[in-house]
């Protein structure tokens, strides 16, 4: 019998001994055990042990797992194999037998190994030092790693996928991440701890293909029928009817027509470039139920989450109707189709297939809704535009950081470039460009602009007016001068706005605005710097700040309420104040101070926040006979805001 030492982790399998460790054979006459022994389990150890030296083994390795018991009397007993008391991972001995207790066939997958038995390591240590191993892999603290039922292996790697070659003793353990069941794996540590030898999920449903179908594709199926929302007209085009998103819309599925066409194979590669994008710049699986993925067994014939696309849709608000469908759209509705209740798909109009950054903005929104944006809102809300606006920005920063074979340079940022000529808009020059006394109450897919600009400069610099806007990191020239993020250590800037932006969306409320999205990068800025995530310093939160000010998202005008000319001693005089943002919106939930001229100097005497409404209101006991002077400030906010109102007056007498 050939071994190798216990710690020997590498190197090839050796070659195979004379008796074959796995295999499995039926006994072409079944043999009794002597006389009729109708316990399954010892029928099947009293043939292990008379067959001990035909089949290679050593009996006294053998425990039984479990019986089961099958049809017409036929028992399957497994038996676990264990060396020194030591479990071997994963092997097997099998022991069919019939109701006599004849035996019927059997199956090995067992190991030699021949070695030590004593670990360098306690399970303690073991079990500290995966943590700690995890949590470096992962990124994560070592106290959100979750780790149970350690137990020391013997690992034959015949025997377990994905170790490394060889026999050797390892720690074997159910490891998870806090809060995230589809993490949960078991992994094997190698037996001085300083290595982990894999980590395996069980829930493999996370890696589940999306469902794409083409919905104009002809099924000829008698009797077929057309998905829940979807109608047919005299010329059998096939409307998706949005106006019953409430009522239901179809889920792409495993049984649905139109699966599986050139078409649907080339959105499938955007929708799973789009997933590796969030995935690896921004750490979220998209494909999970609170994102995109639909769990819905009735449809996707399983129960893992699936990303559901129609692509070659028409589409109708149920009195006009579109076809081909010029455009495309992410909707969530109402379903008990799916575990969550609710149900979400893209709809693509015909070769949106391979319009990449469109296929993402559509998922984007799904995820945006995640986050924050979970209310229904008015189109021409600013709301509305951040919405489409950081679908824009994830959508092109997906497509700038994953360069398709024959990919072309998109540098001023197109959109839907692929689909047609020049795009329908760009981020380096949208038609809005930034949030002044210009800015108009418009469609959300314009108003979007400032938003989208000011992505674009944090990604790859540049100069608003007199503003410098440094990029958050390398851009698509830093490598190769071909304008594309080809290299891996190209585009950083890209990567680091991604995470920005990411943050910032994740601190916002269902109907936020401008001003707050502004507000809330800046704070997602210092964030990220005080959590030392690379790239982020307080050198480039300055360098944001100076393009949230370029860009208008925090200009403001600040107005005190006149105030009568004169005031009785001892009274209070009431002040009221009103914060706006440049376009007119009211400023909530600001800070501001009111301040009193003293001695030529600005004293703060009080802060409150402004309302829903963008009203403070403040008030102050007057005890002097003189002059009283007043204003109100915002607070700094690291810098950002420096907004001061008109002064006001009252005199005491
Ligand atoms: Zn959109």
């Amino acid at each position: 019998m050939t071994t190798q030492p216990a710690n020997a982790i590498s190197g090839p399998n050796p070659s195979p001994t004379t008796t074959a460790l796995i295999e499995s054979g039926v006994v072409s006459s079944p043999e009794s055990p002597g006389r009729i022994e109708r316990d399954a389990v010892k029928a099947a150890r009293a043939h292990l042990i008379a067959n001990a030296a035909n089949w290679g083994i050593d009996p006294n390795q053998f425990q039984p797992t479990i019986s089961i018991d099958g049809i017409a009397g036929i028992t399957v007993v497994r038996f676990g194999q264990t060396i020194n008391d030591i479990e071997v991972a994963n092997s097997l001995l099998a022991v069919t037998v019939n109701a006599d207790g004849s035996l019927l066939s059997y199956t090995k997958s067992i190991s030699d190994y021949f070695g030590n038995t004593q670990p360098e390591l306690s399970a303690a240590e073991a079990t500290s030092l995966l943590k700690l191993k995890l949590a470096q892999h992962q990124g994560i603290s070592s106290h959100q790693v979750i780790v149970s039922d350690l137990d020391l292996v013997i690992v034959d790697s015949a025997l377990v996928d994905d170790v490394p070659s060889g026999k050797y003793l390892a720690w074997r353990a159910s490891t998870s991440e806090m809060n995230n069941a589809a993490s949960i794996s078991m992994t094997y540590l190698s037996q001085d701890g300083m290595q982990v030898l894999s980590s395996l999920p069980f829930v493999r449903g996370i890696t589940a293909d999306p469902f794409v179908c083409d919905l104009q594709v002809d099924m000829s199926t008698p009797g077929y029928a057309l998905p829940t929302g979807v109608t047919a007209d005299i010329n059998r085009n096939r409307y998706v009817n949005v106006s019953l998103a409430s009522q239901g819309l179809p889920l792409c599925g495993v049984n649905t027509s139109g699966l599986g066409v050139p078409s649907t194979d080339t959105a499938k590669q955007n929708i799973i470039r789009t997933w590796n994008y969030f995935d690896s710049v921004l750490g979220i699986d998209i494909n999970e139920e609170q994102y995109l993925g639909n769990i819905s067994q009735s449809v996707n014939g399983d129960l893992t989450p699936r990303i559901s696309a129609f692509i070659d849709v028409c589409a109708t608000d149920g009195t006009y109707g579109s076809c081909p469908y010029g455009n495309a759209f992410w909707v969530p509705w109402s379903s008990s189709d799916c575990r969550s209740g609710a149900c979400s798909g893209i709809f693509l109009g015909r070769d949106y297939d391979h319009s990449d950054d469109v296929i993402a903005h559509e998922l984007a929104h799904g995820v945006s809704f995640a986050l924050a944006f979970n209310t229904a809102m008015p189109d021409s809300s600013e709301t509305a535009a951040l919405s489409e606006a950081i679908s824009d920005i994830f959508g092109e920063a997906m497509d700038q950081l994953s360069v398709a074979p024959g990919e072309v340079a998109d540098p001023a940022w197109k959109i839907a470039e692929d689909y047609q000529v020049n795009g329908i808009r760009n981020l380096r020059q949208p038609s809005v460009l930034k949030i002044d006394r210009a800015w108009r109450v418009g469609d959300s897919h314009d108003n979007s602009g400032p938003v989208n600009r000011l992505a674009f400069l944090l990604a790859n610099g540049g100069t608003v007016g007199t503003a410098n806007i440094s990029a958050l990191g390398s851009n698509a020239n830093s490598v190769t001068n071909n304008d594309l993020c080809d290299v891996v250590s190209e585009c950083q800037g890209t990567v680091r706005m991604s995470k920005l932006v990411f943050a910032t969306v994740s601190n916002l409320t269902p109907t936020a605005n401008y001003f707050e999205f502004g507000r809330a990068m800046n704070n997602a800025c210092f964030t990220l710097v005080n959590a030392r995530v690379p790239g982020f310093t307080a050198t480039s939160c300055k360098s944001v700040q100076r393009a949230l000010i370029a860009q208008g998202f925090t200009s403001s005008t600040i107005v005190i309420a006149k105030v009568p000319a004169t005031t009785k001693q001892g009274r209070s005089l009431v002040m009221s104040s009103t914060m706006k943002a440049v376009n007119g919106t009211n400023v909530s939930g600001q800070k501001l101070a009111l301040q009193m001229l003293y001695r030529g100097k600005w004293v703060t005497k009080q802060s409150k926040y402004t309302n829903a409404f963008g009203k403070a209101s403040f008030s102050i006991r007057l005890n002097s006979k003189r002059e009283y002077i007043f204003r109100v400030v915002t607070y700094s906010q690291s810098g950002l805001y420096s907004t001061k109102s008109n002064s006001v007056k009252t005199k005491v007498s």
